[in-house]
């Protein structure tokens, strides 16, 4: 469980960029991207293709909206 700091018992979580800050998540993805051209990402897109999973469609979100959502931040994003 995640406590109100936003830390959980197992993984290091970064800190939030500002609540405004535009990017994209995905509904099976896991973390907030700043865009589709993350390696993270594409290494998630490729992933799914190569295991015949269907592919989420990407969503524009901001910050605070993708943290209100459960994700994580991507630490290649926002490093
Ligand atoms: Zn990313």
């Amino acid at each position: 469980m995640v406590d109100a700091m936003g830390h959980g018992p197992t993984q290091f979580q970064k800190p939030w960029p500002p609540d405004a800050t535009p990017g994209i998540l995905t509904e099976s993805g896991r973390v907030f991207h700043r865009g589709v051209d993350c390696p993270g990402y594409r290494q998630g897109v490729e992933n799914s293709r190569r295991l015949g999973r269907r592919i989420a469609p990407v969503e524009q979100v901001t910050s605070v909206e993708a943290r209100r959502r459960g994700k994580g931040v991507c630490n290649k994003c926002w490093a």
